[in-house]
C-alpha cells in the first residue's frame, strides 16, 4: 500500500504526532490535517493570564512509557522539560474535614511494607491489619474482577477506600470498580499472590519524579508540533464523514470539497470517529461506540499566597466516599512554582467525571460556589482574586473491564472497512505518552 496521501483527522496531540511520525518515517507522503476547532491541540489547553501560566488540561508526562517524553524531544524541547518542585511531591488525602498525608514510595496507593502502613492516619487499625493480610491471601484467580474489586479482595475495603480509589479514581475521573484493572493499576493485575511483597522485592523508586512537563506549559508541545508541519495543519476543517472507495478513503468536510487519500487516521475520540464512520457501517460505529468516555471540568482559582498557610504538597485527592464534586486539585505555585507569579497560589480542581457526573449539569457559577465551598472543607480560602472554569465534552476515556478485547475488536473492525487507522489514548493507553504511542505505531503502520 502506497504511503502517497494521509489524511489525519483530529489536531490534538494524538493527530499531530502521527502526522510528526509519517512524515519522519514516510518522507515521501503527502500529510494533511483536518481540525474541526480553530485552534489545535483538543484538550491541551495552557491559560496565561495575570502573570501565570496554568494547564488547564494535561500538566505532565509520565516517563514510563518514555514515549510522551520522547516525543517532546522529537520535536526539539528536550531542553525545556521540567519537573515538579522537589519540595512538593507529597499528596494529601481528604479525611473528614483535615487533609491527611498519603505515605510516601506508594505505588497506586499500595504500600511495600506492612511498616509503611503503620503510621499513617488514612486507615484504622482494623483497616491497616485487613490490608497486612494481602500477605497471606492466595493469588486470584478470577480474570474478570474490575480494578476495584480486586484491590478490595487483596487489601481490603477500607485500603481501597482511603488510598487506592482516591489515586485511581482521580487519574480516570472514574468508577474504580468499572475500571480494568489491566490497564488501571497494570504493575498489579500481573502479580500472583501477595502485592505488598511483590512491591517490596521490586527495586525501589529512584526519587526521582515520574513526570515532566514543558516549562512553558504543555501548549508549548502543541506549538512545537504545528511548528514542525507548517500548513499541512487546515483549522476550522471539520470532517463529516468517511466514503469507502476501493482502497481509497474520500474524506467529507464541512464547507469544503472531498478530499481523497490512501491511507486516513482518525486521531479523534471514539464517539466522533463512530460518527464519521456511521454511514458506511453502523456494526463498525457500534464498535467504536463501545468504549465510553466521561465528562470533566477544571476548576482554576487564584489566592493571595500570604492568605494560607499553604501546605507543602503538590496537590490533593478526594475519595469518592466523601462524596462532593471534586476528585482532586493541584497547588500549581507548589508544583509549577516557575509557572506563578510571586505572591499568588493558584489551585487547579478537577470535577465531574464518573465520579460526581451531576456535578457538570450545573451552571458555571454554580460549580465554582460548590468547589469553592468544598475546598474551605479543608483550607480557609478567602475570597479568590480570579477563576478559570474549562469544560471537556467526553474527554476521558474509561478503560473499564475487557478494555483490550474491545479496542482490538473496534481496531480490527475499522481496518476491515479499508486503509483507516484509529489512534489516541482511547485505544493506545492513558495520556499523552498513550497517544505517542499509538502515533508511532500507527506511522509506523502506514510507512511500512
Ligand atoms: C482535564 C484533563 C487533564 C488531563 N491530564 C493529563 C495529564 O496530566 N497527563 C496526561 O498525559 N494526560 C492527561 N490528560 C489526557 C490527555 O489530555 C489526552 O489523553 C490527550 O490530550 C488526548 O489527545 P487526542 O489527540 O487523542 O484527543 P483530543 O485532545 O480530544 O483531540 C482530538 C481533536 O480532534 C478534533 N476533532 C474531533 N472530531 C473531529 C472531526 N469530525 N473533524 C476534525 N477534527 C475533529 C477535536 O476538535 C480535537 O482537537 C488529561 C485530560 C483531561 C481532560
Amino acid at each position: 500500500m502506497s504511503a502517497r496521501r494521509v489524511i489525519v483527522i483530529g489536531g490534538g496531540v494524538a493527530g499531530l504526532s502521527t502526522a510528526l511520525y509519517v512524515r519522519k518515517l514516510a518522507p515521501e507522503a503527502e500529510v494533511t490535517v483536518l481540525e474541526s476547532q480553530p485552534r489545535a491541540g483538543g484538550n491541551v489547553r495552557t491559560l496565561s493570564l495575570d502573570g501565570c501560566t496554568v494547564d488547564v488540561g494535561p500538566d505532565a508526562i509520565v516517563t514510563r512509557p518514555e514515549t510522551g517524553v520522547a516525543l517532546c524531544r522529537d520535536v526539539g524541547l528536550g531542553d525545556e522539560l521540567i519537573a515538579p518542585a522537589e519540595g512538593a511531591r507529597g499528596i494529601l488525602v481528604a479525611k473528614g474535614d483535615r487533609l491527611v498525608p498519603m505515605p510516601a514510595g506508594m505505588a497506586y496507593g499500595v504500600p511495600r511494607s506492612f511498616a509503611q502502613l503503620a503510621t499513617t492516619e488514612l486507615l484504622s487499625w482494623r483497616g491497616k491489619l485487613r490490608a497486612g493480610l494481602d500477605l497471606l491471601i492466595p493469588a486470584e484467580a478470577d480474570e474478570t474482577l474490575s480494578a476495584g474489586a480486586l484491590v478490595e479482595r487483596r487489601l481490603g475495603r477500607e485500603a481501597k477506600d482511603a488510598l487506592v480509589e482516591p489515586l485511581v479514581g482521580g487519574i480516570y475521573a472514574g468508577d474504580i470498580d468499572r475500571l480494568d484493572p489491566k490497564v488501571a493499576i497494570p504493575m498489579f493485575a500481573e502479580i500472583r499472590g501477595s502485592w505488598i511483597r511483590a512491591l517490596a522485592k521490586a527495586p525501589r523508586p529512584s526519587g526521582e519524579s515520574p513526570f515532566r512537563a514543558p516549562k512553558g506549559g504543555m501548549i508549548r508541545l502543541v506549538e512545537a508540533l504545528l511548528d514542525s508541519l507548517g500548513d499541512r495543519v487546515r483549522l476550522a476543517s471539520h470532517v463529516e464523514q468517511l466514503e469507502l472507495r476501493g482502497q481509497t478513503v474520500r474524506v467529507h468536510r464541512a464547507g469544503g470539497a472531498p478530499l481523497e487519500a490512501d491511507h486516513v487516521v482518525l486521531a479523534v475520540p471514539p464517539r466522533a470517529a463512530a460518527f464519521a464512520l456511521a454511514p458506511s457501517s453502523s456494526a463498525v460505529a457500534d464498535r467504536l461506540r463501545a468504549l465510553r468516555t466521561t465528562s470533566s471540568a477544571t476548576v482554576v482559582l487564584a489566592f493571595a499566597r500570604d492568605a494560607v498557610a499553604w501546605p507543602k504538597a503538590s496537590g490533593l485527592l478526594v475519595p469518592r466516599r466523601a462524596g462532593g464534586t471534586i476528585v482532586a486539585a493541584t497547588f500549581i505555585a507548589e508544583k509549577w512554582p516557575v509557572r506563578v507569579r510571586e505572591g499568588l497560589m493558584v489551585l487547579r480542581a478537577f470535577v465531574g467525571g464518573d465520579r460526581s457526573p451531576d456535578a457538570l449539569r450545573m451552571s458555571d457559577n454554580a460549580l465554582l460556589e460548590a468547589v469553592l465551598a468544598e475546598l474551605r472543607r479543608y483550607l480557609p480560602l478567602p475570597e479568590p482574586s480570579w477563576t478559570h472554569l474549562h469544560r471537556f465534552h467526553e474527554a476521558t476515556p474509561q478503560p473499564e473491564i475487557g478494555h483490550a478485547r474491545r479496542v482490538t475488536d473496534a481496531r480490527d473492525a475499522v481496518r476491515a472497512l479499508g486503509p483507516i487507522h484509529i489512534v489516541g489514548a482511547a485505544y493506545d493507553g492513558p495520556g499523552i505518552a498513550g497517544c505517542a504511542r499509538g502515533a508511532l505505531a500507527t506511522a509506523k503502520a502506514i510507512a511500512a
